[in-house]
């Protein structure tokens, strides 16, 4: 795996990016630009390592936010951008953002007047889902991607380094009661694993408890925060994706 991981999004609306599992997305980072803050530290961040101090950078709230976000979807829609999705997601967590509800809501009439038919939707690291406002504003979205590489407390913090105080029992908890959800987990080898059997059924179980809509298997494809972890070869993932719908009769998709 090469190390270099990539530079934070340097604007409020970026992309689109086109990939199999969003379509054409474009992405909404309503965090600093300058530095990343996120909930969790997972050993595999693109961006590299969380760090404990920011910059000065002052967090902009959601008025000033909404304002970028209307100007650059119109100069998407002046260019003729094909736009299958809005994803919240960029430089860290989110769910993390003290005006997450009017965020939401101003982005759905934002999508409505530029881009109707379009999905918004949100990447998150599930930490915040035991906070009841941040579960009530995910409801709202039109889909919601759920990261899920653990499945016990211990693989939890050895590859994800959760920053707060969420109990992991209560995050599942929390999952198995927000409909409608995607999960996606990450498999990695090398320095850091969490493909071994054993963690392999428990996950399985877990998700199994969970319900999700589907499941997005997955490993790194950029750099990574950590050194030495390897990428999960594409047959592995598929087994793992395969033993989980014959399990469970929940869809599991593969993307590498
Ligand atoms: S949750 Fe996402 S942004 Fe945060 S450390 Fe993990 S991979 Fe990076």
């Amino acid at each position: 795996m090469r190390s270099e991981t990539i530079p934070l999004q340097d604007s409020v609306v970026y992309g689109p990016i086109h990939s199999r599992r969003l379509g054409h997305s474009l992405g909404i980072n309503v965090l600093p630009l300058s530095h990343k803050v996120c909930s969790s530290n997972c050993v595999y961040c693109q961006y590299g390592w969380t760090l404990p101090e920011g910059t000065a950078e002052r967090l902009r709230r959601a008025p000033e936010l909404l304002q970028d976000i209307d100007a650059a979807f119109a100069d998407h829609v002046d260019r003729g951008t094909p736009v299958d999705c809005v994803t919240l997601a960029g430089n860290g967590e989110p769910t993390l953002h003290p005006d997450l509800l009017e965020l939401v809501v101003g982005i759905k009439m934002l999508r409505d007047r530029h881009f109707p038919g379009a999905r918004v939707g949100i990447l998150t690291d599930s930490t915040q889902l035991t906070r009841p406002r941040v579960r009530e504003t995910l409801g709202l979205l039109d889909v919601r991607y759920m990261k899920f590489d653990a499945a016990d407390e211990a693989t939890w913090r050895r590859i994800n380094d959760p920053l707060g105080k969420t109990d992991f029992q209560a995050m599942v908890e929390a999952l198995r009661r927000l409909p409608e959800i995607i999960l996606q987990s990450m498999f990695i080898q090398g320095s850091h694993d969490n493909t071994d059997a054993p963690h392999l059924q428990r996950w399985i179980q877990v998700v199994g408890s969970i319900r999700p809509l589907s499941v997005q298997v997955y490993t790194v494809d950029r750099g990574t925060a950590a050194s030495g972890i390897v990428k999960v070869p594409r047959a592995t993932l598929q087994q793992i994706a395969n033993r989980l719908t014959t399990a469970t009769g929940i869809p599991a998709d593969v993307y590498d």
